[in-house]
């Protein structure tokens, strides 16, 4: 009997929708402003939240009526997360789509909602809002620590 987790088993495609929405580890990086230079096509993260982020749970505080507030906001689905380029290298979705296993922090395998926090990997403490800065400003914010987060050796192990 096969007794491995799903996301172990399963593509994005063969995914429930339950086990589809659980593969987010609410780490809150992709609801970071990105600024994506049209010369290159290059995207930068910046620490610069969507305004409906909630900054402390780095979750959305308006998910089901979101796109009321943030139209551009967008809904990963199993055709487009191969698409994204800027999805952040830990993303649950983006490591089960690139063959990989989800960290030790995520909360489908600590058991904890916390962890992706405790290991530093979310947007927890590091963000300002949109709707406190001029965004005439935003290149100001560009920041890398959504693209290395998850390379520090302690956050890797168990
Ligand atoms: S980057 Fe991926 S795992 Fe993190 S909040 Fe966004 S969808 Fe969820
Ligand atoms: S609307 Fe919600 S899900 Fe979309 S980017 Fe903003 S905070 Fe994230």
């Amino acid at each position: 009997m096969n007794d491995l987790p799903f996301w172990k088993t399963k593509t994005l495609a063969e995914m429930t929708a339950a086990e589809w929405e659980s593969l987010c580890d609410g780490c809150g990086l992709c609801c970071l402003n990105k600024i994506e230079e049209w010369d290159s096509g290059d995207i930068y993260f910046t620490s610069v939240s969507c305004k409906l982020l909630d900054r402390q749970s780095c979750r959305c505080s308006s998910y089901e009526n979101r796109w009321d507030f943030v139209p551009d906001c967008v809904q990963l689905t199993k055709e487009n997360v191969p698409e994204i380029a800027w999805l952040p290298p830990t993303c649950g979705y983006r490591l089960i789509n690139e063959g990989r296993d989800l960290y030790w922090w995520h909360p489908l395998v600590s058991g904890d909602p916390e962890t992706v926090h405790a290991a530093g990997i979310s947007a927890r403490g590091r963000t300002i809002s949109e709707t406190e800065i001029d965004i005439e400003d935003l290149e100001d914010y560009v920041v890398d620590w959504p693209l290395t987060v998850g390379e520090a050796k302690d956050v890797k192990e168990a």
